[in-house]
């Protein structure tokens, strides 16, 4: 069994660091928010008072933060806090600079270190069956393997370091064209008098099945529980989604790719956040679309 470092247990992380502690794993905890910690430690973690701390014993360092600035801020202190041979996994989805700097930063210390964002959501996290994509040195994931698979049902090694995070951003522009798509397409059904359950049972059938359709329904009462079916709690923030979109585009720009649909994606998401978007789950665009006009 391992000591682990896990800093950042908010929606996704606390769900993966139960996972950890269930399998018999020592988990030191660390968040910035007190409710978060006290969760941590309703959940048999111990908490520290800071991200240095929680990682001086550690073997494997895991970060679940919300963006690349917040990563390479933690970095700073918990590089050289580490202890000798700990690898540092980023779970987050961060832009691919930030990663790379993460990486460079490990290296200068003489640690491993990996890029390790994952796919499948919170309900996910909590079934232990997250994706994960990893960059980083083979060594480091061959060491990590063994506790990555705790938390998931599929890892992908991607090549060097950033390139995790290269999978996760053209995973998560498709993930936000298709939950756009199913969003139109179950407001459709509704203006043109068809049920929600009749919609759901073909469409999960037939040709536009989809994740965002068949795990992640943006309409409540039909197929698994989603938070559709919460009122569109977060699940994964709409912020977080147009983050991902924002990422996606700087590295569409940067590589001269075109990407029309991403693009508008990321365009909808930002008016979606600025009409009653903000704090809800990225699959309430539906009710965005209900309410726009036509062309707009
Ligand atoms: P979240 O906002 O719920 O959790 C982030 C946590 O980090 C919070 O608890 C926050 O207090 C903590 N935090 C912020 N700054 C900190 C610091 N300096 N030190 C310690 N803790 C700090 O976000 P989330 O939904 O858990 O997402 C985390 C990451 O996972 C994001 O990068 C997101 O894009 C990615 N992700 C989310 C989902 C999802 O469905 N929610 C799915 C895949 C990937």
């Amino acid at each position: 069994m391992s000591d682990i470092a896990f800093i950042g247990l908010g929606n996704m992380g606390l769900p993966m660091a139960i996972n950890l502690v269930k399998a018999g794993h020592s988990v030191v905890a660390f968040d910035t928010v007190p409710e978060t910690q006290e969760k941590a430690r309703a959940e048999g973690m111990a908490v520290a008072d800071d991200a240095a701390k929680a990682v001086a014993a550690a073997d494997f360092v895991i970060t679940m933060l919300p963006n690349g600035a917040i990563v390479t801020r933690v970095y700073e202190t918990i590089v050289p806090a580490a202890k000798p041979g700990a690898v540092l996994i980023d779970c987050s989805t961060i832009d691919v600079t930030s990663a790379r700097t993460a990486h460079a930063m490990a290296e200068k210390a003489g640690l491993l270190s990996l890029d390790a964002p994952v796919s499948g959501g919170t309900a996910g996290a909590a079934a232990g069956t997250l994706t994960f994509m990893v960059g980083g040195q083979r060594e480091a994931f061959d060491k990590a393997s063994v506790i990555l698979d705790v938390m998931g049902g599929k890892l992908v090694y991607c090549g060097d370091g950033g390139a995790g995070q290269s999978a996760k951003i053209c995973n998560n522009m498709l993930l936000a064209i298709s939950m756009i798509g199913a969003c139109e397409a179950f407001a459709l059904a509704e203006k043109i008098g068809l049920s929600a359950e009749a919609a759901f049972d073909v469409i999960s059938t037939s040709s536009g099945f989809c994740w965002s359709v068949n795990t992640y329904c943006p309409v409540p009462g039909v197929g698994p529980k989603s938070p559709a079916d919460n009122d569109y709690k977060p699940g994964f923030a709409a912020e977080l989604m147009a983050k991902d979109l924002g990422l996606s585009q700087q590295a569409a720009e940067a590589s001269g790719q075109a990407t029309p649909m991403g693009a508008r994606a990321l365009e909808l998401y930002s008016h979606f956040l600025e009409n009653g978007g903000a704090g809800k789950d990225f699959s309430g665009m539906i009710n965005y679309l209900r309410s726009a006009t036509r062309g707009g």
